[in-house]
Order: structure tokens, then C-alpha cells, then sequence
């Protein structure tokens, strides 16, 4: 998504070979106008999908998730990080270890909000190591629902999850493909590749 791309190279922060900040648009500032380009690229893509519900991580994965949802009419549920007094005891649990925080969350989604009817599409902000979708995915499997795919806004395909989610035939579809982050640089997968 050239749009995507372009904003990537304009404000951008490599922090580090592994790490890309992207706070002026998507984690921490929101760019409305972009999130509702990247909400039609992805209700496009997975027009054919039979989507019933999407599912997200709080917090970064909600702008894009709610822009797809209001393309393909169908709620959006944001898994939690951390426990809510009004969330019971009636939930679906899954262990997500955090890419940027190191540190293991426990993560909820009620029960109410998912299930063996239900088709859902997976959106997030960032492919890394799979981790967040891995959990995401659990969380799918114990509602006994079907995955319909995996939207992702910015996968870094140095890293390891987006091949292990193809290699077990999983739709993953990256908005942004980033081949490397080297000397303070942005280098995107060639679009043949993508
Ligand atoms: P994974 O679980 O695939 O290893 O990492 C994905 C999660 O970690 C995303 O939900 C995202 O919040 C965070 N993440 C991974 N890599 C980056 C990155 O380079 N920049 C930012 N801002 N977040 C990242």
C-alpha cells in the first residue's frame, strides 16, 4: 500500500535492526485519513471471506480493526491486556508474550463475543515474532470458531511470524512488508515479493 509506505519513509523512526517507531500515525497519534484507507485495503482483500467478527489487541490494533469493521459491517472485539473487574470469570484466555515490552500478558476476550458460528479476521498493527497473533489464533481455537485470515498493517519480514503462519496455511496479508531496518534505514520487500 504505496500510501502506507510513503508515510513509513516520511515519519518513520528506525530505533533500532528490530524495531521501527511509528507514534505519529498509528501507536500513539492516530492519522484518521490513513486509518480509513488501510480499513477499505483490508476489507477489500477479505471481501470473500465471509467475516463475521473481527478481533484485535488492545491498544494499537484497535484503529485499523474498527476502520476494516466499519468497511465490512461486522463488530470489532479487542482481546484485553489487563483483567477488567467487570470482565468475569467467563472468558477465553490466551499467554502473549509482548515484542516491544518483553514481558508475558495474560490476554481476555469474553466468551459472549465469539463463537462457533463465527468467522474471524485477525487485524494488528505490527508482525513480529507471531507472538500477538499466536494468541490471538488460541483464542479463535477455544471458541471453536474459523479463522478467516490475518490483517496486518506492518509486517517486518526479517522476523519470523508471517512465514510460520503461511507455512501452516494461514491468509496473512501485510500492508507494509519491511525487509530489513538497518543503519537507521527502512528498506520495503520489493513489491514482487510481497
Ligand atoms: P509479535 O507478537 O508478532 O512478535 O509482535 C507484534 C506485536 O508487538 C504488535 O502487536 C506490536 O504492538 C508490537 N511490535 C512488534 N514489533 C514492533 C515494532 O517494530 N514497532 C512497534 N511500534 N511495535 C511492534
Amino acid at each position: 500500500m504505496e500510501l502506507l509506505k510513503n508515510k513509513i519513509r516520511e515519519e518513520g523512526l528506525v530505533l533500532s535492526d528490530a524495531v521501527l517507531k511509528v507514534d505519529s500515525f498509528l501507536n500513539h497519534q492516530v492519522d484518521p485519513d490513513l486509518m480509513k484507507e488501510i480499513g477499505k485495503e483490508f476489507a477489500e482483500k477479505f471481501a470473500a471471506e465471509k467475516v463475521t467478527k473481527i478481533l484485535t489487541l488492545e491498544s494499537s490494533g484497535i484503529s485499523p480493526a474498527l476502520m476494516t469493521a466499519l468497511e465490512l459491517h461486522v463488530s470489532v472485539i479487542f482481546a484485553r491486556k489487563r483483567k477488567s473487574l467487570t470482565l468475569n470469570d467467563n472468558v477465553y484466555v490466551a499467554n502473549v508474550r509482548s515484542f516491544t515490552k518483553g514481558e508475558t500478558n495474560e490476554v481476555t476476550v469474553s466468551k459472549s463475543f465469539i463463537n462457533k458460528e463465527d468467522r474471524v479476521l485477525i487485524i494488528d498493527d505490527f508482525l513480529a515474532n507471531g507472538q500477538a497473533a499466536e494468541g490471538l489464533i488460541h483464542i479463535i481455537e477455544q471458541a471453536g470458531a474459523a479463522l478467516a485470515g490475518v490483517g496486518i498493517v506492518i509486517e517486518k519480514s526479517f522476523q519470523p511470524g508471517g512465514k510460520e503462519l503461511r507455512d501452516r496455511g494461514i491468509r496473512v496479508e501485510s500492508l507494509a512488508r519491511i525487509q530489513a531496518l538497518e543503519n537507521g534505514k527502512v528498506q520495503f520487500l520489493e513489491e514482487a515479493f510481497q
